[in-house]
């Protein structure tokens, strides 16, 4: 009965894996195939250097053609389901505990309240509540973006830094004694130039943080405004 009624989900309501349309079972956003290839992308986070960034930046992953797609198609579909199977395969196999310690404290980089919105989730809050998990420390959303602002990819150089100026604020009733003293850890799903970790860094100084260093799930080479699809 089960396998009638499977059979007739796949032909009336025929089902495809997100990153490579293969027909999948009917809500299963990702084919076995893709999952095995995602899994052999996730690392222990490794640090990068090509980034303007004045504090260490580390990945889990390089930027292969598979975790690019995975990347922008959990924002521009958007797609919840394959964000939690990105954020579940980070936390199996990303090695968090030799990054995080149990004091450090995770920031996820703020999306503005219109995407937010728009799209339902911020990507970067849900990584950082999950590798929060995976490291055993502290999750705080404690930075917020007050200034809606265009996608880095869209801007060319000049625009770039002008785009973020005064976009990050600390959040209102936060206890800074709080975050004194920490290291604080920004999550975000992609790296590209690193201008808006930098920005973010800056937005936290305030709280008089130890430390700051940032973790994203994968670097993006710096790109031409135009290259990268707006939808997916
Ligand atoms: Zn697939």
């Amino acid at each position: 009965m089960k396998n009638i009624l499977k059979r007739f989900i796949a032909v009336f309501l025929p089902f495809r894996c997100h990153a490579c349309s293969e027909t999948t079972d009917f809500g299963v956003v990702l084919c076995d195939r893709c999952l095995v290839k995602l899994q052999g992308l996730i690392n222990s986070p490794r640090r990068i250097e090509d980034v303007l960034c004045s504090f260490p930046i580390y990945t889990l992953s390089s930027y292969d053609s598979l975790m690019s797609d995975i990347i922008r198609i959990v924002k521009y579909r958007p797609s919840l389901k394959l964000l939690m199977i990105l954020a579940e395969q980070c936390q199996k196999r990303g090695r968090l505990k030799s990054l995080v310690s149990a004091d450090d404290i995770l920031v996820p980089v703020p999306m503005h309240s219109d995407r937010l919105l728009k799209r339902g989730f911020n990507q970067a809050e849900l990584l950082a509540e999950k590798f929060a998990v995976a490291a055993g420390c502290r999750f705080s959303p404690v930075l917020e973006r007050i200034r809606a602002t265009r996608p880095q990819a869209d801007c060319d150089e000049n625009d770039r830094q002008n785009n973020l100026e005064g976009a990050f604020a600390i959040g209102r009733g936060v206890i800074k004694e709080m975050f004194a003293g920490r290291h604080l850890i920004l999550v975000d799903d992609v790296v590209t130039t690193g201008s808006t970790l930098q920005k973010c860094c800056e937005a936290l100084q305030p709280l008089r943080p130890a430390k700051v260093s940032a973790l994203a799930v994968s670097h993006s080479f710096r790109r031409t405004a135009g290259i990268i699809p707006a939808a997916v």
